[in-house]
């Protein structure tokens, strides 16, 4: 089987395959890697996906990424490895359903893409007795789901940037609680500003005897496994024939565009509903056509998607022929019209989505999370300006015992402590810092360096 080549937003000429793409993270010209041909799964195969689990689902969506460079029974073993938690699809009212994507070791739905991520790279540089370093910038969930699954793992050391006064202490512990080659770094400054940090490392030549390689929603091993449940979900809740509606809560856009692959990899889709918070850029975008990221973020209760420049946008640009580079800037204007038929775009402020989750547990006795909740809404909103619909399914992205303090308040009730989260506040913490600047990052991965050679 022929492996499927990746190629680079920004216009770079040189192609690589999934393995090259995975280990670097982001293109020599900063761009992000897209396939360059995305394979059809026909309608006859997806509708035997109802009597599939979860990691032969994920066998048939991800396989043909990977031609032969993973041996099969290696593969498959990796997917029976990293699924082997629920993914509950619970129906809330008619055709209305919310896919629980939080019932992994760090129960937020980042645990589905880090997991495998972590398996295959550990696969690739142990065949070549190569090691890296991650470098990664967390809003809260990714660091927590990026440590946990590299955690132990061989040829490979994690440093985690994230905004010291943006996460809360149960996204914090996950991260510092952990030891061995997990490295925590808190930094005085927003998400951005991580995220920033982060990308300016990578273009630091002054770097390179690292070994950088990221784990940010930008490498693409991160985006093809989160194409997968959304054939799962439709195979729960669709019969044949029936198109669905998605409504996905958004920060970096790594979610929505594992959807939309697995729409152009021939799911049958009605609708994306893009939910944001009051980081809104999109949104406007869609409405008027004219990108302006927000700077600094606004600082919402949904704290992991407090984003003001999504980075999967030039992703989702070029997958409309459009061009955006690193910067946001916007060379060529993606098919608007097309976008506005697949996408349902829409912003929820922080009293629609404290209220969405006291209205959904009073209903519906369903508990929902800030970010699982602006999902909700945005779906809410949908069914009252568009129509009704169905089947329509609300991803779920994190467990609601993160996000405690807020959940108490609107609902009065202590959202139970998942077992994967049971010891978390009785471990020890150990974490670094630094001043939100690139000489204190630079400075304190020398030192990091150093400490790796003795
Ligand atoms: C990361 C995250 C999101 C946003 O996902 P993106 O892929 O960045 O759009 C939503 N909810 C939770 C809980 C997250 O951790």
């Amino acid at each position: 089987m022929s492996d499927i080549e990746f190629f680079s937003t920004n216009g770079h000429p040189e192609r690589v395959n999934f393995r090259q793409a995975l280990l670097v993270g982001q293109a020599p010209d900063k761009g992000l890697y897209m396939p360059e041909r995305i394979p059809v799964i026909p309608l006859s195969k997806i509708s035997q996906f109802s009597k599939m689990s979860y990691p032969k689902i994920a066998y048939q969506v991800v396989k043909p990424y990977l031609g032969d460079l993973v041996a099969d029974e290696a593969f498959r073993a990796m997917l029976q490895d990293a699924y082997n938690f629920d993914v509950p699809v619970e129906k809330v009212y008619d055709g209305k359903y919310i896919l629980r994507l939080d019932r992994g070791p760090t129960c937020s739905f980042k645990d589905f893409a880090a997991r495998l991520m972590g398996r295959l790279m550990q696969y690739f540089l142990k065949k070549d007795g190569r090691s890296v370093l991650i470098l990664t910038a967390t809003s809260g969930d990714t660091g927590s789901a990026v440590a946990h699954a590299f955690y132990g793992l061989e040829n490979i050391s994690v440093v985690v940037l994230f905004p010291e006064k943006e996460v809360t202490h149960r996204q914090r512990r996950q991260m510092t609680t952990l030891g061995k080659n997990v490295s925590p770094l808190a930094v005085d400054g927003k998400f951005d500003d991580c995220q920033a940090l982060v990308k300016q490392a990578f273009a630091d030549s002054d770097l390179k005897g690292l070994n950088l390689s990221s784990a940010n929603s930008i490498n693409i091993g991160r985006l093809l496994p989160q194409a997968v449940y959304y054939f799962y979900a439709y195979s729960r809740t669709a019969t044949e024939g029936n198109t669905i509606v998605f409504s996905v809560p958004s920060g970096n856009f790594g979610d929505l565009m594992g959807g939309l692959i697995a729409m152009k990899m021939g799911l049958p889709v009605h609708k994306f509903i893009v939910a944001t918070n009051e980081n809104d850029e999109f949104p406007n975008f869609m409405k008027t056509g004219d990108y302006e990221p927000i700077r600094p973020s606004e600082n919402c209760i949904s704290n992991a998607m407090n984003v003001g420049h999504p980075s999967n946008l030039a992703r989702l640009f070029c997958l409309y022929g459009g061009q955006m580079d690193e910067t946001g800037h916007v060379n060529r204007q993606p098919d608007l019209q097309a976008m506005r038929e697949n996408l349902f775009a829409v912003s929820i402020s922080d009293e629609e989505t404290r209220r969405t989750i006291k209205d959904s547990y009073n209903q519906y006795k369903v508990l929902l999370e800030p970010h699982g909740a602006v999902g909700w809404a945005g779906l809410a909103r949908y069914l009252k300006e568009v129509g009704d619909w169905s089947p329509c399914v609300s991803l779920e992205t994190a467990d609601p015992a993160k996000f405690p303090e807020e959940i108490v308040r609107l609902t009065g009730v202590n959202p139970p402590l998942p077992k994967a989260m049971a010891q978390l506040d009785q471990l020890e913490e150990h974490f670094d810092k630094i001043n939100m600047n690139y000489a204190s990052l630079k400075d304190y991965l020398g030192r990091f360096a150093k400490s790796q050679e003795q």
